[in-house]
């Protein structure tokens, strides 16, 4: 049977069905989808491939789902370090985005971020920012997944001047682009106290009409929680469930101020939580209790967030660092094994995104988003385990080829779609700019 493309592999490790790891299978790949993966010496007898790669000393994973970012951000990574929250964003990151940002800055810095991302083995990011229209172009300029935020805040940004216009846009938005095939759109109201009660009644109308999720800040601190409380005698989490947010199309993202009865509330929603173990510890905005959040059945995805607090959008150096916070925090070293990571950073990433029919592991039939790690390295040998050497040791360099829908993007560290050269002129612009009148 003639196919585009066979990938014979070391180690394939699918997510589905879960705690698998294939010794010398292939990956078939046709028309962007994935339709075989069996045992090489019966692949190479079934299929004739167009192109065959052999991959013997890599380990081929669904591609990574980064499930909370703000990509263009990319520009800002080290403007502002080493502050909490409401500091960092009210009187540095916030002054600068309404100073610099207009669709020219997010067009070159989702560029910047959709480079790294794809060197790092992301296939697919959950974005939310201004211009989300430009975000949504560079994303399919350049080949990669996106879940586009369709943004809303109470007060005027350089996208819009009210929450009305936010929602009009987003509405028109995904008029707009709703048949692109890589592309997929939630509402992303930006957290509960930038957004009031009106605005979040209208887009869940929108959204149930429409099919779809919504992507927010939640309880990622405890200024956030001890200020609404006081403002509203309600926390925010409480205050979303009654507007009728809290459903298995929602997602919260951070979720650090959390207790074991709300654990339990949470899980009944059906809500998903996007973890962002990183900017949580830079921001010390507190920790996610992952491995209770797990243990009640909760839907846990992970995310790098904006480069401005993590600094980078490298999701395998994420995955450590939710397994490792995971143990720490729960004192359990059982905690976050290793393969919960990469299903946290796959599959459940795919479900909070609606999207687990399509992508988030190898499985016949979805899409072929798929990452080759070259294991090779002195630094990752011997390999008794390429899935703990995946979680506990590779560096995202090691990440060799990424196809998206069965497109090579990344060719032995090689971009296809994008030009370092031209990406390293751009952030110097913008560098200059910035640092020549933020003195
Ligand atoms: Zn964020």
């Amino acid at each position: 049977m003639q196919v585009d493309l066979l990938i014979q592999a070391r180690w394939i490790i699918p997510v589905e069905p879960v705690s698998v790891i294939h010794e010398n299978h292939s990956l078939v790949v046709d028309d962007g989808k994935i339709v075989d993966l069996l045992p090489t010496v019966q692949a190479v007898e079934r299929y004739q491939p167009r192109h065959q790669e052999i991959l013997d000393q890599h380990v081929l994973i669904p591609g990574l789902i980064n499930c909370h970012t703000h990509a263009a951000m990319a520009l800002l990574s080290g403007i502002a370090d080493d502050l909490p929250l409401m500091d960092w964003l009210q009187n540095h990151i916030w002054p600068a985005e309404q100073k610099w940002v207009n669709a020219a800055f997010v067009r070159d810095g989702t560029d910047l971020a959709i480079a790294e991302m794809i060197r790092g083995g992301t296939t697919c990011f959950n974005d939310m920012y201004f211009f989300p229209d430009v975000v949504a172009q560079q994303a399919i300029a350049h080949g990669i997944r996106a879940n586009l935020g369709l943004i809303v805040f109470d007060f005027p940004t350089v996208w819009a001047e009210n929450a009305d216009a936010y929602l009009n846009k987003g509405l028109a938005l995904h008029e707009q682009l709703r048949h692109e095939h890589l592309l997929s759109m939630s509402f992303s109201p930006h957290a509960p106290y930038t957004v009031s009660d009106q605005p979040l009644r209208k887009l869940l109308t929108f959204a149930d009409e429409l099919d779809l999720t919504i992507h927010m800040h939640v309880h990622e601190t405890r200024v956030e929680v001890d200020e609404q409380l006081e403002k509203t005698g309600q926390t925010p989490l409480q205050r979303l469930h009654t507007l009728g947010l809290l459903t298995p199309s929602f997602m919260a993202v951070h979720m650090t101020q959390l207790d074991d009865e709300q654990i339990r509330f949470y899980a009944e929603t059906g809500g998903h939580i996007v973890h962002c173990p990183e900017s949580n510890l830079k921001l010390a905005s507190g920790f996610c209790p992952v491995a209770a959040c797990l243990d009640a059945g909760i839907n846990v995805a992970l995310g790098t967030d904006g480069a401005a607090s993590n600094n980078d959008q490298d999701m395998l150096g994420e995955m450590r660092v939710a397994a490792l916070l995971a143990k720490g925090v729960s004192g359990n070293a059982s905690a976050v094994s290793a393969m919960q990571a990469l299903q946290m950073a796959t599959i459940n990433g795919a479900k909070a995104l609606g999207l687990d029919e399509k992508i988030g592991s190898l499985r016949a039939g979805k899409a072929a988003d798929v990452v080759a790690i070259d294991l090779s390295d002195v630094e990752t040998q011997p390999v008794f385990n390429p899935l703990a050497q995946i979680v506990y040791a590779a560096n995202r360099h090691q990440v060799s080829d990424v196809w998206v829908a069965g497109k090579r993007l990344l060719n032995k560290r090689q971009l296809t779609t994008l030009d370092l050269q031209d990406l390293r002129r751009r952030a110097a612009v913008w560098q200059q700019r910035l640092a020549g009148n933020s003195a």
